[in-house]
This record gives structure tokens, sequence and C-alpha cells, in this order.
């Protein structure tokens, strides 16, 4: 039965993971990972998260099932993040909340609950895209396509051919859309320009479902979720996918959410109904422990405000070293000042696929495309990458 079973295409970033932990040069560096590392180059433990599980261990609970659309406070205090507390959607009651298993999960949710109720729709995500994206979305039956998004030669957004694409849509087309910090660019749209998507995207009868797997990395916690209260505006149909994997370094703990808006108090009820039988038929509930973690940190005002603080340290130090990349390759005679206008954990840096090869016979790895988490970079190994990406350009 499985003899004939061919070997699956490897993760390109798994690969350079690979790669590195195989590379025996002691100085070797790992700039093709999706995580933000602090200033020694660790994953941190935030002390918020710390803090609330010692809460959680001085008031030992049985390990009952959650519910299938997860803890309630929980999905309570995602809905005032990602919503903003006073939102309409939510005083109206016209916002659902499924707890899921990290983003990837919640991506997985809602790809699953559109192909039931929008099946011959087709999908639009980003050119690029987290590479994710495009495989989600075709798992769960969907035609995907692109619509354009970079822009190689000004190292941001290819605004005109965005909107072109997004004019040419179907309509009942779904748009996947990064709410803040893009994956793998690092280029976001201004305010004015999210004006224009947004209207765009109202009047062409599109679907959008805005991926926000990096809130508070950009500008701000409020700042970057200012997108999706701005589409809840025009009052749906919407769908957000958020996740805290960076913004609490809970990668392993697997906590995202789901939330779709609908049009009414009474279409909410029925989508949750609907939103649980997806979850039901494929994990039946969500794990407990991480949204206990978050939703005690972010019910708690001291480690509310705590993790505020902390979050605001990672954007500040990942702001410090685009400013050191751009500063020390400027002395070297190289512009690169794109990556401070960049925003969020990644940069398309420029870097050629050859350069990226170079660069890794110098113990330096990148991804192909050139993208580099500006999160693994620290104040000890900053002169190291600038001197070697100066050594391939
Ligand atoms: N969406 C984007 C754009 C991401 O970059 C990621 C993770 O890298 C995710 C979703 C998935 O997040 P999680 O690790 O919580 O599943």
């Amino acid at each position: 039965m499985f003899s004939a079973i061919d070997m699956a295409p490897r993760d390109p970033i798994l690969g350079i993971t690979e790669a590195f932990n195989a590379d025996i040069n002691q100085n070797k560096i790992n700039l093709g990972v999706g995580v933000y590392y602090d200033d020694n180059g660790k994953v941190p433990l935030l002390s918020c998260v710390q803090k609330a599980e010692e809460i959680l261990i001085a008031t030992p609970a049985p390990r009952t099932y959650l519910p299938i659309e997860g803890l309630a406070a929980y999905d309570k205090a995602v809905q005032e993040l990602v919503f903003g507390a006073d939102s309409a959607v939510i005083q109206e009651k016209r916002a659902v909340t499924v707890q899921a298993i990290g983003g990837t999960g919640a991506l997985k949710i809602g790809a699953d609950f559109l192909k039931r109720f929008a099946p011959d729709a087709e999908v639009y995500i980003s050119d690029p895209s987290w590479e994710n994206h495009r495989a989600l979305f075709e798992s769960a039956g969907f035609k995907v396509n692109n619509y354009a998004y970079f822009d190689a030669a000004t190292h941001g957004v290819n605004f005109a051919g965005m909107i072109a694409d997004l004019k040419a849509m179907p309509r009942g087309s779904i748009v996947l859309l990064h709410a803040c910090c893009h994956n793998p660019t690092g280029a976001d749209l201004t305010a004015d320009q999210w004006t224009e998507v947004i209207g765009t995207i109202s009047s062409g009868g599109l679907v959008p479902f805005l991926d926000m797997a990096y809130q508070g990395f950009g500008a701000g916690i409020a700042e970057d979720g200012e997108v999706v209260r701005r589409f809840a505006a025009t009052g749906g149909p919407l769908l957000v996918s958020n996740s805290f994997s960076k913004s609490f370094s809970l990668y392993g703990e697997r906590v995202g959410a789901l939330s779709v808006v609908a049009a009414s108090a009474d279409e909410a009820a029925r989508l949750m109904s609907q939103l649980k039988r997806v979850v039901r038929t494929n994990y039946s509930n969500p794990p407990v422990h991480g949204g206990k973690v978050v939703a005690t940190v972010l019910t708690t005002p001291e480690l509310r405000q705590l993790w505020e603080d902390e979050l605001a340290g990672m954007r500040v130090r990942i702001k410090e070293m685009r400013e050191a990349f751009v500063q020390k390759l400027a002395a070297k005679g190289h512009d690169f000042a794109f990556v401070r206008d960049q925003i969020g954990m990644f940069s398309y840096s420029g870097l050629s696929k050859a350069q990226v090869e170079q660069l890794r016979a110098e113990s330096i790895y990148a991804v192909d495309t050139g993208r580099i988490c500006v999160a693994a970079l620290n104040s000890r190994n900053i002169d190291i990458v600038i001197d070697a990406i100066a050594k391939v350009l």
C-alpha cells in the first residue's frame, strides 16, 4: 500500500536549519529562522508568561476538556485585543472567536470553514507570502493564486499592481492579507494604501482573510491591530487569524485564534455552530495550557502591562538591529536604507540566491530568496554578518 509513495518536498526553511545544525563552525549564524531571538541569541521566556504559570501552578486544576471553541476567557480577551474592547462588532455580538492551535491552526479552521460555504471560490495570496499559506489553502481544496505585492526594484509594495489584481478578482474571491509585518518581505502598506485596499475589497465583493501573526512587532499592539478594526468597521464578512507564538514567545504551546465577523448576532451564532463543527472534526477541542497562560496575562492588569513592556522591548530591539544593519553597511559604502523602512521580524534583503550561497560558505545562513530574520541579529553577531555581506556584494 505504501510502496509507491514519493518523498514529499523538503521544507525550505527546515533545510536551512539542518544545514546550520550540521555546520561545525562555532561562529555560525542562522538568519533563516522564523523566531525572535533576544540579544543573547536565545528564544526568550517572557516574565509575564513565567508569572502567569506561577499563578496557575498555585491553583492546580484538573485537565478536563475545554469547550470546542476553547477557553471562554481566552476567546473574549483575544476578541478585545484584535478588534478593540469598544468595537461595534463585539458590542453587537457580531464577532465569533475560536481558540486555535497557533496561527496555522486558525488558518486551517478558516480554510476548512470557507470550503464548506464557498466551495467554488478561489483564494488569492500575496506574491510572495508565508510559504505555508498556499499549502494550507490548497490542502483545504482551494485553487490558490497570487496577487502582485512585492516590488524588488523599490524593496517596497507594488501597490498599483496589487490594486489592479484586486480589481480583476471575481466577486466572492477570498483574499489573504497580512495585517502587519509582512512575512517574508517586511514591506507593509501605508494607512492610505489600506484605505484603498479596503474600498476595493468592499466594492469588489471580495472576502478578506487577515492573518495577524506579528501583532505588536510593527508600530505597537493597537497600531498593528488598526487594520483589523478598519476592515471590521466595513461590516464583514471578515476572517482574522491571529497567533501568540511570536508576541508571547510561546511557539511550542500553539496558541492562536480564528475570529469571524458576521452581519448580525443571529448570523454570528450560526457561524459559530459551523466553526465548532470544523474544530470537532479536526481535533475536537484545543489544548488548555497555552490558552490559560495568555488569558491570565491579558486579563491581569499587572501582567498585561508587563507583557506590553516586554513586547515593546522585542519591537525596539528589532528596530535597533535594522538601524545598525543600515548604518554599518552604509559605512562600507552600501545603501541598504530600505531595511530601515521595512517592518516586523523579516527583511527581503535584496541579496541574490548566489550571494546567499556565498554567505553560507562563511557559515551565515539565510533563505535563498534573500529573506533574513532581523530578530536573529544581535550586538555580538552583527559585525560578523555585515563583514560577510559586504564581502559578497
Ligand atoms: N502566519 C504567518 C504570516 C506566519 O509568519 C506564521 C508563522 O511563522 C504563522 C501564520 C503561523 O503561526 P503559528 O506558529 O502560530 O502557527
